[in-house]
């Protein structure tokens, strides 16, 4: 597409970007990113999800000669990305397992006729000689590397034909990289540039923060039922995704969720693929559908009106959970991350890993990245401060997360500390059989259960000293003396026992502090609140039966296509035409995300629909 001679330059990139995709400027990193590449450098780019990753590589590709090539691990997702991009007048393609042979021939011939702008191929397609060849025949304008940190092997997402995308740039050497990620720990960075071969690229790492996202994590007793509270009193009606850690309990409370009258559907890798591809489909199709999931989804989703995303079990990792709860909110409007988290969640993630394939090494990676989680659940200062800083990144009290929102407080538990501990002690010298959590609290609690009398542990010196706590709070202090390491969890029926650090608190040299819950949860936004409006609150009064009426026009118009409705128009697009309600189509086309094909697709048809009212 490039102009000769000369060669192609940063305005270029402008003109692209208000032609074809209908914005005003560039955010953040992505002009340093984009003039790079166009250039013909080589680039790493870490950019939080929402942050805008697509255009680093769509524009160069459109600027430069040849056919961008994006390499995805996303087959489900690359028909929208294609029809996307087919709605913006981008010629764009894809090559994967799921096509027919004549398909493919048809976009292998538009590949090598130039007839593409850009084509999305699963990695799996460059280990066969055919696709290398292919590639040969045709120009490449660049390379882009989605989901990158797919390289990275101790990871969450670990892909293993990425490895093999250290040869592109062996085989085409002319070709800039461009390989984007939204994870990017300092480890997960430093793996991606040695094992891509990006040493030598420039690196482009934007701000991680997401403050449209409210951080929010609680704790869990009834986890369903919290989930229900929190959807009737701020969610309804909204879209959202329901992150839980077993294929079982995805099914539960999908059900669950639906018996109490919300629109929830089930994902997960035990669901054939058929099911699995409706489900999606329809979540990403219709308003206000919860996908309740492992974390088998959710990777490279870009529905851009995700309200909500929550986790009724402890996440792996703090990079898992940024990335989960990264999808939500990527419009920019106001967003909530909810995490449920409970004794039972650590207990059972040590088990995980105690119980685990790999070697020692690997479960102690492993447990440092359960750690760095419960400490980000534990903390007492601003869960974004403590999140961006595991990223590498500084942060001042947010004054959107719960803690910041109502700041615990934190008490001297280093005599409570002791008496468990001290209980802990006197059961581990029994030897004979081990215990968990509940029978330690009921002892200091003073509880005569038939468990309690049964081993004579009513007769213990600790039998009783603990009741000046309740229960729940008993509960806490386990959850935190594990995530100080004070405390150790082992075996199937989660023994506690006394770490290497448990003497320094038993013999006094250590003080512990520790967390008290403040009261907050849903309570912290009335119950009886009216349900929220479908359009979004910062819409003028009179605008809003307009944008109603945009966005019916939008349902249908998405329907007759069969794509998503934010293929079409995006929320944002749709309140600003509501607002402004422009009455020329030269009008309309000022407006950010009318690009010139949809302003000659859809323009009439908007301007009558302003009209109709
Ligand atoms: P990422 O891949 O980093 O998660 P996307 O590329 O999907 O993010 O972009 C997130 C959203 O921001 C999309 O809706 C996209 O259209 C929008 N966007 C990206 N860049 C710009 C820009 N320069 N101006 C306006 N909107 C933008
Ligand atoms: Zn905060």
């Amino acid at each position: 597409m490039a102009a000769g001679g000369t060669g192609p330059d940063a305005s270029d990139a402008v003109r692209v970007l208000r032609r074809v995709f209908g914005y005003d400027s560039f955010r953040g990193a992505q002009q340093k990113v984009i003039d790079h590449v166009i250039a013909g450098g080589d680039a790493l780019v870490l950019m939080p999800t929402g942050g805008g990753k697509s255009l680093c590589y769509q524009v160069p590709a459109l600027v430069r000669e040849g056919v961008g090539v994006v390499i995805s691990p996303l087959i489900a997702l690359m028909q929208d990305q294609v029809d996307a991009l087919t709605a913006l007048g981008v010629r764009a393609g894809f090559l994967n397992s799921t096509q027919q042979a004549h398909e493919r021939r048809q976009v292998e011939s538009a590949f090598l006729t130039g007839a593409l702008d850009l084509l999305y191929l699963a990695p799996e397609r460059l280990r066969v000689e055919s696709t290398g060849s292919l590639l040969d025949r045709g120009t490449i304008s660049l390379f882009a590397i989605d989901e990158a940190h797919c390289v990275a092997q101790w990871g969450h997402d670990f892909r293993p034909d990425y490895l093999a995308l250290s040869a592109l740039h062996e085989r085409w050497p002319t070709v800039p990289r461009v390989a984007l990620t939204a994870t990017a720990t300092k480890a997960t960075h430093a793996e991606i540039a040695s094992r891509l071969n990006l040493v030598d690229a420039r690196h482009f790492v934007a701000s991680f923060d997401r403050p449209n996202i409210q951080y929010r994590i609680v704790g869990k007793n009834e986890p369903k039922r919290q989930l229900l509270e929190l959807l009737r009193a701020e969610h309804s009606g909204d879209a959202g995704i329901v992150y839980c850690l077993s294929r079982a309990s995805v099914e539960k409370t999908a059900a669950f969720l639906v018996e109490n009258g919300i629109e929830a559907l089930p994902y997960h890798a035990g669901l054939d693929a058929r099911t699995r591809a409706e489900n999606q489909a329809r979540f990403l199709r219709e308003d206000g559908v919860v996908m309740v999931a492992t974390i088998a989804f959710g990777m490279g989703i870009d529905k851009p009106d995700v309200r909500f995303v929550a986790h009724l079990d402890l996440p792996r990792s703090v990079e898992g959970y940024y990335q989960e709860t990264g999808r939500a909110g990527r419009d920019g409007l106001p967003s909530t991350a909810w995490l449920a988290y409970g004794l039972a969640d650590v207990v059972q993630q040590r088990k995980l890993i105690d119980g685990g394939e790999g070697d020692d090494a690997h479960r102690r990676r492993l447990a440092t990245h359960l750690d760095a989680m419960l400490a980000l659940c534990e903390t007492v200062e601003c869960r974004r401060g403590q999140l961006l800083a595991y990223f590498g990144q500084q942060a001042t009290a947010c004054g959107n997360c719960d803690t910041c929102l109502s700041p615990p407080e934190s008490w001297d538990g280093t005599i409570a500390a002791q008496k468990l501990l001290s209980t802990v002690l006197r059961l581990d010298r029994e030897r004979r059989q081990r215990f968990g959590a509940g029978q330690v609290i009921d002892i200091l609690l003073g509880r005569k259960t038939p468990k309690v009398t049964q081993f004579g542990h009513d007769s213990l010196t600790v039998f009783g000293i603990g009741t000046e706590l309740r229960e729940g709070e008993w509960r806490g202090v386990v959850r935190q003396l594990l995530a100080q390491r004070l405390l150790g969890v082992e075996g199937d029926y989660g023994t506690l026992v006394l770490t290497d650090s448990s003497g320094e608190v038993l013999s006094r040299q250590r003080r512990v502090l520790l967390r008290r819950e403040p009261e907050r949860v849903a309570q912290a936004v009335p119950r009886t609140t009216k349900p929220r409006r479908a359009a979004p609150v910062e819409l003028p009064e009179a605008a809003t039966p307009v944008f109603e009426r945009l966005r019916a026009w939008r349902a249908a118009a998405a329907k007759e296509q069969g794509v998503p409705a934010y293929v079409i128009f995006h929320d944002a697009t749709l309140r600003q035409i509501a607002t402004e309600s422009p009455a020329t189509l030269a009008e309309l086309g000022t407006i950010s995300g009318v690009g010139e094909n949809k302003l000659a697709r859809y323009g009439r048809e908007i301007l009558d629909t302003l009209d109709s009212g």
